[in-house]
């Protein structure tokens, strides 16, 4: 392929090495997004860096090459090409064992790091002294809001979870009045009312359902209702550090499964999103519950990839049981490639500007409380504790 040349950059016009940003074309097999976008290059190039991309990179999520070149970002065929010299390497998914080895010592990789899924490449990438930040450890404060990726990408999978939830349905979800008679309006269960919970709630209701959530947080309650949702209360506040849920006693937990497992009978749609950072996900429908439910009713467990919340979920698989259709989806934000894309190359321009200074170039330190939350590998050391005591029995 035709490599294409662009104008020079304005540090290289006044001598100083530009910072070179590279994104490569995800590997993961159904990975559809891409780290960067033609807007989001046009920024970058304008403010002095060189932006190669990997031929294709963003054709899965219908971001051409001819834009990005239009955007002055240099197309380039192959992984060799790519990183050759490159300063930051923005990915979505983890870089791959074999990537690592084609990085030279120094390059930062900026990205969701998958620590615990992901601890060869983590390992390699202190081994081969690459500096990488994880995009899931950026603190969720307020001047982080804009590079917090985790919720850009929960909002595209809430909503696609939602359209999944109606498109597998038997029922319409509106009500509707016709000459052939009155459709009752479905019901739609959204358990877990975070980020991805409160989109869903959100679409659901603009599809017309009737929507009921129930999250372990009661400050989530408010959220809920002024969604227009009805949200189903427990006397119990399990909000722990940081805003998000600590675990159940077992006494909670029973009651808690009580009153989601009457919420669940009634439902036509359940999403399920309930997370604990870290942990597996809590069941919060189990296989008796299902075998209450109506027939035709359907679960999308969005918590499939970290064990499920449905006791019956199959990662990556459809399945039906009692009649119930019981979605076990994966990457659910790839299912809406184009701005699921938008949303994290913005998160990523977001961080980048944490990293380079005014003049283009590199930070000398990464002092920013940010930059530190989220360092995970960094000259030759795992300088998060838990990756590193995941890896190595906690020596750095
Ligand atoms: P998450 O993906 O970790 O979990 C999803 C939801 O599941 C959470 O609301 C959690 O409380 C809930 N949950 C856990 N166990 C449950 C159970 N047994 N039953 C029912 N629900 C259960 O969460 P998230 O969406 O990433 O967000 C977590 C919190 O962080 C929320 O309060 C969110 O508003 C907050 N947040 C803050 C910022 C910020 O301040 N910048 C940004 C994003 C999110």
């Amino acid at each position: 392929m035709e490599v294409l040349s662009t104008p020079a950059s304005a540090q290289e016009t006044k001598g100083i090495n530009p910072v070179i940003v590279a994104v490569p074309k995800e590997q993961t097999p159904g990975e559809q997004r891409v780290a960067t976008v033609p807007e989001v290059v046009s920024k970058l190039t304008k403010s002095g860096l060189v932006v190669r991309i990997e031929h294709d990179a963003g054709t899965g999520a219908y971001y051409p090459d001819a834009l990005y070149t239009a955007a002055g970002a240099k197309i380039v065929s192959g992984r060799a090409e790519l990183f050759n010299g490159a300063t930051i390497v923005l990915c979505v998914q983890p870089p791959t064992v074999a990537d690592v080895d084609m990085l030279a010592e120094g390059t930062i990789v900026i990205g969701f790091m998958n620590p615990t899924r992901n601890p060869e490449a983590i390992a390699r990438m202190r081994d081969r002294k690459i500096t990488a930040f994880a995009l899931e450890f950026v603190p969720r404060i307020t001047r982080a809001q804009s590079m917090d990726a985790l919720s850009s990408q929960a909002t595209a999978g809430g909503y696609v979870a939602a359209v999944l939830g109606a498109d597998n349905c038997p029922k319409f979800l509106p009500m509707l009045t016709t000459a052939a008679g009155t459709i009752r309006p479905a019901t739609v269960l959204i358990l877990g009312a975070g980020v991805a919970g409160l989109v869903a709630i959100a679409t659901a209701k603009r599809l017309g359902a009737l929507v009921e959530a129930y999250d372990v947080r009661r400050a989530a309650g408010e959220q809920v209702r002024s969604l227009g949702a009805k949200f189903l209360e427990l006397e119990i506040n399990a909000e722990g550090q940081g805003g998000y849920a600590r675990e159940l006693t077992p006494e909670e937990k029973a009651q808690e499964q009580q009153m989601v497992s009457a919420a669940v009978a009634r439902a036509d749609i359940v999403i399920t999103t309930a997370a604990i950072p870290g942990r597996k996900a809590p069941v919060l429908v189990t296989k008796e519950t299902v075998a209450t439910m109506r027939p035709g009713a359907v679960i999308i467990d969005m918590a499939a990839e970290s064990g499920g919340n449905c006791e019956l979920t199959q990662v990556g698989k459809t399945i039906r049981e009692h009649g119930v259709m019981i979605i076990g989806p994966q990457n659910l934000p790839a299912r809406v490639p184009f701005h699921s894309s938008q949303m994290y190359a913005k998160n990523l321009q977001s961080f980048l500007a944490l990293l380079i200074t005014k003049d283009g170039t590199l930070v000398t330190e990464f002092t920013d409380e940010i930059l530190t939350a989220s360092l995970l590998v960094h000259a030759g050391k795992v300088v998060h504790k838990p990756t590193s005591d995941l890896l190595n029995g906690g020596k750095p």
